[in-house]
């Protein structure tokens, strides 16, 4: 068995609950594990181990399967986490789709709805979420106590005075808006709130192309763009929870007015707005990504002018990233059809020279994301669960049962 790398763990005892993410995730990624196993892969003490995986075993959250009989020294007990231990609900908002999954400890998706919305404002949006997440707890069956939170995914930036409180790309007022407070009072239910790249990202790590990577950043090409950076196994969100809001740096200095007050704005290239109104489109508000698929599989001219338009910022973009951050791959993803993505990557050759154009690599600098349209949602499902600046964390460390 090839064991996935790891995120390499702590023995500082205030690290604790990072080290309970860290063998859950080990064992997620891997399948069943030794504690042998678990130390090598995540570098932690013997002991830290034992602890861990005995306390999460009290939860219900791992179980021992069947022993290994080793070819030495005592025999090995694998393991595996428990589907059944606990449960989260992912949402994620956007301006024409609301959709709700429930996702087990293994990161099964067990039910998902999906309400379409037309930029709903909190008032709109917040009574339809909790709805959903009411319709989700009784298909299940749920038992609520062994619910872990509700962790949900929606556009950023969160709270930047004087920028994106009106832009088309930004949903309508939600500047300040306590959404997690809200859905909370609404559901009972601990809630997390991550921007969409940022739960990409995790979705990316959990399921897709990015689950042997260590750092890595996830490019989310939706209405907007913002990029979610999952750094030496942390996610980076920066102090205010706007790291990687690149949708807004200027790539063409004096370029297209954007939303935000500035001009030549990297989102104003390459997002479906961008396209939408490189098209003319009379109604952007109500266009849709599945016609930006029709219009690439006809050869359309205009949006062919859209994909060699985009290029060059994206490229540029790219650059700034791998310049900055040095991560193992930049991801594509997002609301973009799949088939829109694939063409755009495949015209980013040739890419800058950077940090990232080294022969040694093993991976490609730019990769299209695996993990398909549920990528954020499912991401925003194991928030409860992995998000370590989640006030609700010890939910990890309390028995569920
Ligand atoms: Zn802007």
């Amino acid at each position: 068995m090839t064991l996935k790398k790891a995120i390499s763990g702590t023995n500082l005892e205030q690290a604790k609950s990072h080290n309970r993410r860290v063998v859950i995730e080990a064992i997620r990624t891997n399948g069943a594990l030794s504690r042998a196993a678990i130390a090598r892969l995540t570098a932690l003490s013997s002991q830290t181990i034992s602890n861990i995986v005995e306390e999460l075993e009290e939860a219900g959250l791992l179980r021992p399967e069947a022993t290994l009989k080793g070819a030495r020294g005592q025999p090995a007990v694998p393991y595996s986490i428990n589907p059944d231990g606990g449960y989260s609900i992912g949402l994620q908002l956007d301006h024409q789709l609301a959709v709700g999954v429930v996702s087990d400890l293994s990161g099964t998706m067990r039910a998902r709805i999906e309400r379409n919305v037309d930029r709903p404002t909190p008032a709109e949006a917040m009574p339809l979420l909790a709805a959903i997440c009411d319709d989700l707890i009784a298909n299940c069956r749920l038992d609520r106590k062994k619910l872990l939170g509700i962790g949900m995914a929606m556009p950023g930036p969160f709270g930047v005075e004087g920028m994106t409180s009106v832009g088309p790309t930004a949903l309508p007022g939600w500047q300040g808006f306590p959404v997690a407070d809200e859905l909370e009072r609404l559901t009972g239910i601990a809630v997390t709130v991550e921007n969409d790249a940022t739960a990409a990202a995790i979705g990316e790590r959990l399921y897709g192309v990015a689950r042997n990577l260590g750092s890595f950043v996830y490019l989310f090409i939706g209405t907007g763009l913002g990029a979610g950076l999952f750094l030496d196994g942390h996610l980076y969100k920066g102090s205010r929870h706007n790291a990687g809001e690149i949708g807004h740096i200027i790539v063409r200095p004096g370029g297209l007015a954007c939303g935000c007050g500035k001009r030549g704005c990297l989102e104003r290239y390459v997002s479906l707005r961008a396209a939408y109104d490189k098209l003319d489109l009379p109604d952007p508000d109500h266009a849709s990504p599945a016609l930006l698929e029709e219009l690439l599989a006809d050869g359309d001219s205009r949006f062919e002018a859209w994909l060699a338009e985009a290029v060059e910022p994206l490229r540029q973009a790219i650059d700034i990233l791998e310049m900055a951050l040095d991560p193992e791959t930049v991801v594509l993803g997002g609301f973009m059809p799949l088939p829109v993505i694939e063409a755009l990557a495949g015209r980013l050759e040739p890419l800058h020279l950077s940090v990232s154009s080294t022969s040694a690599r093993t991976t490609p600098r730019v990769l299209v994301g695996a993990a398909g349209k549920d990528t954020s949602v499912l991401g925003a499902a194991a928030l409860p669960i992995f998000s370590e600046t989640n006030p609700q964390f010890d939910v990890l460390q309390k028995p569920v049962a």
